[in-house]
């Protein structure tokens, strides 16, 4: 048998053991920083298979890593992720919005199938690396808090991954990819005002209105939106508008904004404008401003190379394979879509890819069932990753695969619903499969890595990564 044989029958021989994981975390569905049952079930799992396992790493509690191999070959990291989002509490299997705690929590990003699914190809490769007695290691890298803590930020300025010499990872998705090479950068950051409360109307002059403050800076930042880069993009919300009274002056009111844009150099100076027009506020309404800083993830640094590396490993597994009971419940679950979602995985392939020959292939399909190309043409429109900072430091890859009905959207109950799929689990199975290919490759092929490492030091050249967490700056561990 073949070593790549021999690595998808392991995984196939081990489902149960992978499945039954991802299963016990969507049942957990712990949020950012606290995923304690989650992060233990882990690190329980990972030793019980001989991996060294040090938890708490990165000044993270949930943060944790297992190593296994020897240090006088090439060594891989995976990066897994298994924090839920609040507020998605539903049941699975269903075709309707069903929570089951109300306001609950829920793993409506798939981080349950995504941690399981690395870790199946960190044990493909350890079972490989025994079998072939090659030189080299592997590191399973558990990051807490990619929803709304940015981890592996945090695990970046404290000193995590530099034990590796690239890294492997995936995010749940309903389309087969290699996925696209850009996120946006992103700043996050409270801005809390502080003035004198009052009567508002016997005695107006006494007070210092804080609300005033905050509406201020909006104002401000409205008129910087002209003045930034096109595909940049600020957001805010108000966490504390001073209270329920019109008859007072308000003495408090705190704001959340959030900064993106392609390249974190530009988030950074687009925030200390920012900082300025809220500096600018207190001054014009006489309170004072109190800022923050909260969280921020870099953009992402690709490496082609690498991406070469996984995507022949996926062309030889192939897309997840798709039976007729999944189309069925795919089909279900497509007739909750509104009118706007339908049709999202062709825009893709029509918007990123410029492919209007796949997108008409799988327009009348309920599950996309083939494995999209490796081109690279620029996004539009895209979120944030706390992996851009891990691609900032060593060469990263990432890939999606169909673990949902098409055009399931992420952070909604519907993907949720799908999370303990029949279907979801063969993409996690296949994920498992593709990465560890790909990391077998590089231990069958070391010489592989010269060329991933070549890219990356030209790309780091071209422009040095600079930590966005300011210096002793700490994770928001509660909510
Ligand atoms: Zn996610």
């Amino acid at each position: 048998m073949s070593y790549r044989d021999e690595i998808i029958s392991y995984i196939e021989d081990n489902r149960s053991l992978f499945t039954d994981l991802s299963d016990q975390i969507w049942e957990y569905a712990e949020t950012k920083f606290e995923e304690f049952k989650s992060a233990d079930l882990y690190c329980r799992i990972l030793e019980k298979e001989g991996f060294a396992v040090e938890r708490g790493i990165g000044g993270l509690q949930t943060a944790f890593k297992g190593t296994f191999g020897t240090d006088d070959g090439p060594s891989v990291g995976f990066l897994g992720e298994f924090d839920a989002l609040p507020g998605l509490s539903q049941e699975a299997g269903v075709c309707e919005r069903k929570p089951i705690i109300p306001g609950g929590s829920g793993h409506g990003c798939g981080h349950n199938i995504f941690g399981a699914g690395v870790l199946a190809a960190a044990f493909a490769v350890k079972h490989y690396l025994q079998e072939s007695g090659k030189p080299g290691k592997i590191v399973y890298y558990g990051c807490p808090a990619e929803e709304g803590g940015s981890g592996k930020a945090w695990m970046v300025k404290a000193g995590c991954f530099r034990d590796i010499d690239c890294a492997l990872t995936w995010h749940p998705s309903s389309m087969n990819l290699v996925q696209m090479p850009f996120a946006l950068a992103s700043i996050q950051a409270t801005f809390k005002f502080t003035g004198l409360s009052s009567h508002a109307a016997s005695a107006p002059e006494k007070g210092r209105s804080a609300l005033d403050a905050a509406e201020l800076m909006n104002i401000g930042v409205q008129f910087l939106r002209e003045h930034i880069p096109d595909k940049a993009r600020v957001h805010y919300a108000f966490l504390d508008a001073g209270g329920r009274t019109a008859n007072v002056v308000q003495s408090d009111a705190t704001l959340l904004y959030q900064i993106r844009s392609p390249k974190m150099s530009d988030a950074r100076s687009i925030y200390e404008r920012v900082i300025n027009i809220a500096k600018g506020a207190a001054l014009m309404t006489d309170t004072k401003v109190e800022m923050q800083f909260d969280r921020a993830c870099s953009d992402l640094r690709t490496n082609h190379a690498l991406d070469k590396i996984v995507y022949e490993a996926f062309e030889t597994v192939g897309p997840v394979p798709v039976t007729e009971e999944d189309i069925v419940f795919a089909r279900e679950i497509r007739k909750t879509f509104t009118a706007d979602v339908k049709g999202s995985n062709e825009n893709t392939l029509r918007e990123y890819y410029r492919r209007d020959d796949l997108a008409d292939r799988i327009r009348d399909k309920e599950i996309v069932d083939i494995l999209f190309p490796l081109e690279y043409v620029f996004a539009e429109k895209t979120a944030s990753t706390d992996v851009g900072d891990v691609s900032q430091i060593l060469p990263v890859t990432q890939i999606g695969t169909a673990d949902y009905a098409k055009d399931t959207q992420l952070h909604s109950w519907q993907a949720v619903a799908q999370g303990k799929s029949p279907l979801a689990h063969k993409g996690m199975l296949t994920t498992g499969k593709v990465l560890a290919l790909a990391a077998a490759d590089i231990f069958e092929h070391p010489e592989k890595l010269t060329p991933v490492k070549e890219e990356f030091a030209k790309s780091w050249e071209a422009e040095p990564y600079v930590s966005p967490i300011p210096d002793g700056a700490e994770p928001r561990l509660t909510k």
